[in-house]
């Protein structure tokens, strides 16, 4: 897995929760985490059951490119499905508004919408 590492809190929200550390931090915080699980009621892979709270926050951009901890850059996944996008080929790309576009291996891609969001990270 090339999620973990080092802990340096930083910036806060408006909440004063922190959820943006930049390169500050490479593990999702507390408060990512409990942000994640709040707009994601399941691991993010369309479909799929496992519920968020036995998933993992997965960088998107991978830190080891330059991906910040932040939370735009997060996506709860569980074993299999993080283990799918760091072993086995998958592409996911995030917008802004959490639409996520999954490329597998054989170069079909699959889009799914926004998770339904409640109050959460502005
Ligand atoms: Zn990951
Ligand atoms: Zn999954």
């Amino acid at each position: 897995m090339a999620c973990q590492a080092a802990i340096f809190p930083i910036v806060l929200d408006n909440n004063g929760i922190p959820l943006y550390h930049g390169r500050q931090r490479r593990l999702a915080s507390r408060s990512q985490r409990r942000a994640l699980k709040t707009m994601y009621q399941t691991c993010a892979i369309p479909g799929c059951t496992v519920n968020s709270r036995y998933c993992e926050p997965h960088h998107i951009l991978y830190w080891r490119n330059q991906g910040n901890t932040d939370l735009d850059n997060l996506l709860p996944l569980c074993t299999r499905h993080h283990h799918n996008v760091h072993e086995g080929g998958w592409k996911l790309a995030l917008t802004t508004n959490r639409t996520l576009t999954i490329t597998y291996p054989d170069g079909t891609t699959q889009t799914t919408g926004p998770p339904g969001r409640r109050k959460a990270a502005a």
